[in-house]
């Protein structure tokens, strides 16, 4: 197996098998999961959200999510991420032997009942108590806690989210004891200006804590809003391979953006990213093979890579 163990500049997380494939009415099989994830980690992806401990009744798809776990876990250079909406998720993931945990309270209260059944500030108290629970453990068994606040920038039952109410809320998330904050675009309503200036704002009060953008294409500002992330100084993002995903509680909200998209602008733009852009476009065949007829978006799978396209690395040996 090929992993590649060079310096990036860019962390690409990869949450297709999770965020992707809940949203997917039909269930991905355990096998193809398992070959989808392995064919990411040698396409070079470093970090792979590969499923959420919600309750199967809810998620069917993730009815499998500790068996992936344990057999992704095993992947070599590859740090394994799932979801967790609360403190009985938590203590599934952990107790499977997750490294790496994220959980997604809402800065919208609506969406935050729709989404995960509690309020706000419920969620927020629910990450302390995941953060509790963490510290509880013997050092070397505690999972490293992300949080991601959901409809950061706009949610689809409430309309507009304060911006001072997410920076807010991203402190009280830090001073429960999370690892890092990110912001996600749950709803795809968020454009390149205000990505800029929450990033900035976010990046101002957390310093070390600040974490990722999650995007979402739904409107067609996926990429765009990367850069400006970027220029706001995030170097994680999340993404999904073929667009998968969405969210079932956000209606409207179509998938994440490409990975595929986003790696080659990466590359493009002499940002390293790690990743083998052949290999991770071959991976597609695996999503293709496990939900049959579901759509794979991706304008560079479509028209194929330019003509003499040079990864970031290639060329800062050249
Ligand atoms: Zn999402």
């Amino acid at each position: 197996m090929s992993v590649s163990t060079g310096e990036i500049d860019v962390m690409v997380s990869e949450v297709g098998p999770r965020d992707g494939l809940q949203s997917v009415a039909r269930t991905m099989p355990t096998a193809v999961k398992h070959r989808w994830i392995a064919a990411l980690a040698q396409a070079g992806l470093r970090e792979i959200e590969v499923g959420s401990f919600v309750s199967p009744k809810r998620l069917p798809q993730m009815g499998d999510v500790a068996e992936v776990v344990q057999r992704a876990v095993q992947l070599p250079g590859v740090s394994v991420l799932a979801l967790v909406p609360n403190l009985k998720g938590a203590e599934r993931a952990i107790a499977a032997g997750t490294p790496k945990l994220t959980m997604p309270p809402s800065a919208s209260h609506a969406h935050s009942l729709a989404n995960i059944g509690m309020t706000t500030e419920a969620a927020i108290t629910e990450v302390g108590r995941v953060c509790a629970l963490r510290d509880s453990l013997p050092a070397g068994r505690r999972p490293h806690i992300e949080v991601g606040i959901s409809t950061a920038f706009g949610c689809t039952i409430e309309g507009p989210v304060s911006e001072d109410w997410v920076i807010r809320m991203a402190v009280m998330l830090a001073d429960a004891g999370a690892d890092t904050v990110g912001l996600s675009d749950t709803t795809g309503y968020g454009n390149p200006a205000q990505v800029r200036r929450m990033f900035t704002r976010l990046r101002q009060e957390l310093g070390g804590k600040a974490g990722g953008a999650h995007f979402h294409n739904t409107r067609g500002q996926g990429l765009a809003n990367v850069v400006a992330a970027l220029e706001a100084g995030v170097t994680t993002f999340d993404s999904s391979q073929g667009g998968l995903g969405g969210c079932p509680y956000a209606p409207g909200a179509t998938g994440n953006i490409v990975t595929e998209d986003l790696v080659f602008m990466l590359e493009a733009m002499g940002l390293r990213t790690g990743i083998d852009m052949a290999r991770l476009l071959a991976a597609r065949a695996l999503v293709a093979e496990g939900l049959p007829g579901e759509p794979l978006y991706g304008h560079v799978a479509e028209a194929g890579l330019p003509r003499g396209f040079a990864p970031a690395a290639a060329r800062m040996a050249a």
